[in-house]
């Protein structure tokens, strides 16, 4: 989430069969009709990409992350307040989240989790940290009750992330969406079976400590996300980017790890199978 505006969608990346994009953003893509989703999509398979994830970052995004999978059976949904909104998370909201999360299209409880950045940077239109704590830990039960996986965002937020998990029961899967942490993050959250999901910063030219973590995160703990419309990869950061340039990012993760893309691609989409139970 971020408040900057990304300059024009670049061209598709080129063909990579069986890819996934994990967690991106299609509504604030643009993709909002169900015309809009299919044309979205359709660009996204010119590249590869076979399933998306999407989420809303509100009641009313979720609203259309739950269409969007209802549109296309390439999509499925993530379903959850954000962190920085997490004070609208009032009783209606959360009894309309619960109907959502249980419809079968509707794969994940995210994204939630802990954001001190937006605090650090715009604490006026930023739920405090005590009100985050406690949404995101209605979410972890809502996860652990019905089964779904728990999509975590973390910015600037690793010890609470780390101790929250830690001390909640313990939902199916939990992933560590644009995973962005130091090595000792990732190592405790391997340890723990979460899975990380690497976005395009992982493209980043600074990012070296970044990469190194995707290159050593075991097979079946590893996703790769757009996090569209924000986080396009090199060579298009800056950029509006959306799931058809996920490409660029797999090409990178695979070559930290010493695989091909197409081989990178398979693991990657047996994990998001597994992950999100479809
Ligand atoms: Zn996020
Ligand atoms: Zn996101």
């Amino acid at each position: 989430m971020s408040k900057k505006k990304p300059r024009p969608t670049p061209e598709p990346a080129a063909k990579i069969p069986g890819l996934v994009d994990a967690h991106t953003h299609l509504a604030s893509t643009g993709a909002v009709d169900e015309a809009e989703v299919q044309a979205m999509v359709e660009r996204a398979a010119r590249a590869g990409v076979e399933r998306i994830c999407t989420v809303g970052d509100g009641l009313d995004e979720a609203e259309r992350a739950l269409e969007a999978a209802h549109y296309s059976e390439a999509v499925f949904a993530a379903c959850a307040i954000h962190p920085v909104r997490a004070g609208e998370a009032d009783d209606a909201t959360r009894e309309r989240l619960t109907q959502m999360v249980a419809d079968p299209r509707c794969v994940a409880v995210g994204e939630t989790g802990m954001d001190s950045y937006w605090i650090a940077h715009d604490p006026s239109g930023t739920a405090p940290l005590d009100v985050q704590e406690e949404v995101f830990r209605w979410h972890i039960q809502l996860a652990v009750a019905t089964g779904k996986a728990l999509m975590i965002h973390n910015r600037e937020a690793d010890a609470h992330v780390i101790r929250i998990l830690g001390d909640a029961p313990r939902p199916r899967e939990v992933i560590l969406h644009c995973f962005s942490s130091p090595r000792e993050v990732a190592r405790e959250a391997i340890e723990r079976g979460y899975v990380l999901s690497f976005a395009g910063n992982v493209t980043f030219k600074p990012n070296t400590e970044l990469r190194e973590i995707a290159g050593e995160t075991p097979p079946g703990q590893l996703l790769i996300e757009t996090d569209a419309p924000y986080m396009a990869p090199e060579p298009f950061r800056g950029a509006r980017n959306e799931p058809s340039l996920i490409g660029h990012t797999a090409r990178v993760v695979a070559a930290t790890r010493g695989m091909e893309p197409e081989a990178l691609a398979a693991e990657v989409g047996e994990t998001f199978r597994r992950t999100y139970a479809v």
